[in-house]
């Protein structure tokens, strides 16, 4: 019996298959979170990332088409206990301001699972000759890495009330 992950190529669409179902999942949880912040700043980081995810997923889905695979089919069990635990942190008793650090801490568990995921495929691609499709997987990792960057800044302010919450 063949392997069903022959060679790179075949590894290469698994992990796009994995960030396929994360970033769905994803799109679904950026909401909630936007819903549950207190800082205008954070609100405003979650909806600016969830348009961003929007065309993201449409990345993914191009660069499937281009190598002629279905992206579904794939559970990222990752993001889905990533997600898990954001969500029962949602459910937490927290003052606000604790909320909306909490918040973030589960945000950038959120951008560096993806950060490496990206990090992974756009080396595969470079790897396999597909530049235009690594051009494409590459501003999706720029702009995770900003994501990661704008709550980094919004954390100074948010942590500082939050340790000041009483
Ligand atoms: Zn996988
Ligand atoms: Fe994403
Ligand atoms: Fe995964
Ligand atoms: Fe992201």
């Amino acid at each position: 019996m063949a392997n069903k992950l022959k060679n790179l190529e075949d590894l290469f669409k698994h992990e796009l298959k994995d960030l396929y179902s994360a970033e769905t999942q994803i799109l679904e949880a950026l909401p909630k979170m936007a819903e549950k912040a207190s800082n205008p700043d954070l609100k405003k980081a979650f909806e600016h990332h969830l348009e961003e995810t929007k065309n993201q997923k449409k990345r993914i889905e191009e660069v499937c088409k281009k190598l002629d695979f279905d992206p579904k089919g794939e559970t990222c069990k990752a993001m889905k206990g990533i997600i898990k635990e954001a969500e029962d942190m949602l459910k937490e008793d927290a003052d606000p301001e604790v909320m909306d650090a909490a918040l973030i801490a589960e945000a950038q568990r959120v951008e560096h699972y993806e950060m490496a995921g990206y990090g992974t495929v756009c080396t595969y691609a470079e790897r396999l000759g597909y530049n235009d499709i690594k051009n494409k997987l590459a501003e999706t990792l720029e702009e995770e890495k900003n994501a990661d960057n704008t709550l980094n800044k919004v954390s100074k302010n948010v942590n500082a009330k939050a340790e000041a919450s009483h």
